[in-house]
């Protein structure tokens, strides 16, 4: 399992990715379905702070914590949210007062992070990554951030290319490290939360790209701050991604409409090479 999450617009959103045991956004029911892989979690990112995304908070740290109880084990936890966002604020300050969360605790490596458009910050992953931050539309009562995880991948310079991995090491030695490595920062994934109109100068040649995909067809908006399907497809195809992961998807629709809808958007995208697309239907656990 690579992703594992649950998406029904209005009601509940979470997708883990295990390869960098991170999680975005937190919607309720979480751990009924995770269960003990919470305990791995290591990053846990919110994009806004409406309740679909966020109240299932509480009960992921409930199981981190219970398995400290018995294990004497605690995974080391960054929360990140957007800073200003004032229903995140009093939710978060109630969970950090109510259990002793506050700075200095020594049992749980809790890094509480409040985050701004535009910025970079640091992220707890086993590869040296770092997380950037950009600003998405989405309603007024809220303020939304859309994130990028950046790796920081060391390369051999050109010239050094056919140089066999053995006698890497020497080279170093003879030439110094820098006249033989360089470092590339390669976005991996890219998580919009919700929002219309995503910035995709912010995110081009993301690997990943997590969107949105509240209406299935335009009509069916009247003026909700949400993508349509088509505007995920537009925005993918745009930032050059690999791979859409397609959720937020509206209740009305059911799998077999969802799934038409797709395919025609594939279809009609193929030749501005469009990518592997999987969708999160609405109410179904998600695995791939
Ligand atoms: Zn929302």
């Amino acid at each position: 399992m690579i992703f594992k999450g649950y998406s029904k617009a209005k009601y509940s959103n979470w997708l883990y990715y295990s390869p960098y045991h991170t999680l975005f956004d937190a919607g309720e029911g979480i751990n009924t379905i995770l269960e003990e892989k919470i305990v791995a979690v290591n990053n846990i990112i919110l994009s806004h702070g409406h309740t679909d995304h966020y109240t299932g908070l509480i009960n992921i740290l409930m199981t981190k914590f219970g398995h400290y109880y018995s294990t004497g084990e605690f995974n080391d936890l960054s929360i990140y949210y957007p800073k200003n966002d004032n229903a995140l604020i009093a939710y978060i300050q109630y969970i950090r007062d109510f259990y002793k969360l506050n700075d200095g605790q020594k049992e749980f490596n809790i890094k509480w992070v409040e985050v701004e458009a535009g910025r970079c910050y640091e992220f707890n992953t086993k590869l040296d990554t770092y997380l950037e931050t950009f600003g998405v539309e989405h309603t007024k009562d809220v303020i939304s951030i859309g994130y990028n995880i950046i790796e920081r991948r060391r390369k051999l310079r050109p010239e050094f290319a056919d140089v066999a991995p053995e006698n890497v090491k020497k080279l170093i030695d003879e030439k110094g490290r820098d006249n033989v490595i360089y470092v590339e920062d390669k976005r991996t994934l890219t998580y919009c939360g919700d929002s219309v109109n995503a910035p995709v100068e912010k995110f081009i040649g993301t690997d990943i790209l997590i969107h949105e995909a509240t209406f299935l067809k335009t009509d069916d908006r009247f003026g909700q701050l949400h993508s349509t399907l088509e505007e995920a497809f537009d925005i993918a195809v745009r930032s050059k991604t690999k791979r859409l992961i397609l959720m937020h998807i509206s209740t009305r629709y059911k799998y077999d409409e969802i799934k038409s809808e797709v395919n025609k958007m594939i279809e009609k995208y193929a030749t501005a090479g469009v990518i592997k697309v999987d969708y999160i239907v609405p109410g179904k656990i998600f695995e791939v």
